[in-house]
């Protein structure tokens, strides 16, 4: 396991040193999900050691993930009436808006300046058809991270070891069988990448 202290982030994708980041994240969530962004970064790093990814841009974006997850519903509101282009995003509440409109916040909050990041952060709630990397690892650190306990992990976890491509496919079957199960809106990217990633089976 990689020491914390080691990880350091490039001055052009944050003005802040890890510590200061925990920091920041620590004061913007409470106790139980900021646990479980520190359980994702463990998991992201594993990933990134393991898939030949930045162990620094998988710490950041493991870290930056959740950070809009607690805002109010009238926060986002404020941001969907600023553009029109999120207005399509209104029936899906904050399962969404945390991932697509969050990126926005920690581009202007945090001052995260790293388009990967940034993107990992936008997806990491649907996926999508194109991930990169460090999508993939975002994506599947959140689902499998430690304090996760539903039935499947374990599955997941061990797919996440053998081959990641198949742990996003198996993380988007679920999530959508548990939506439809709820009978929860499916936002269009998480069909679309339903239908790259499992209804093609084309992760190879
Ligand atoms: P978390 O923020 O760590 O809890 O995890 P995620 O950001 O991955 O997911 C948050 C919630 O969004 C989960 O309950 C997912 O099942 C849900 N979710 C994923 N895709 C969609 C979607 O297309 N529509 C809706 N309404 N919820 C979704
Ligand atoms: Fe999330
Ligand atoms: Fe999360």
């Amino acid at each position: 396991m990689i020491d914390l202290k080691s990880i350091t982030y490039d001055k052009n994708w944050i003005p802040y040193t890890r510590d200061e980041l925990v920091d920041k994240i620590e004061k913007s969530m409470s106790a139980r999900r900021f646990n479980h962004v520190l359980g994702v970064e463990q998991s992201a790093i594993e990933l990134a050691e393991k898939y030949g990814c930045d162990v620094n841009l998988a710490s950041l974006a493991a870290l930056v993930h959740d950070y809009a997850k607690e805002r109010s519903d009238l926060a986002f509101f404020d941001l969907i009436r600023a553009n029109d282009r999120f207005r399509p995003l209104i029936p899906f509440g904050n399962n969404i808006w945390h991932s697509i409109l969050g990126a926005e916040l920690i581009r202007y909050e945090l001052d995260v300046r790293n388009e990967e990041v940034l993107h990992a952060v936008q997806v990491h709630t649907t996926g999508a058809p194109e991930m990169s990397l460090l999508d993939k690892i975002l994506f599947v650190a959140d689902y499998i991270e430690p304090n996760r306990k539903f039935s499947g992990v374990k599955t997941a976890r061990l797919l996440a070891d053998e081959d990641l491509n198949a742990a996003v496919a198996y993380e988007l079957k679920h999530t959508l069988l548990h939506l439809i199960e709820l009978n929860q809106p499916v936002y269009s990217l998480t069909l679309d990448a339903y239908n790259k990633w499992v209804a093609h089976v084309d992760y190879k």
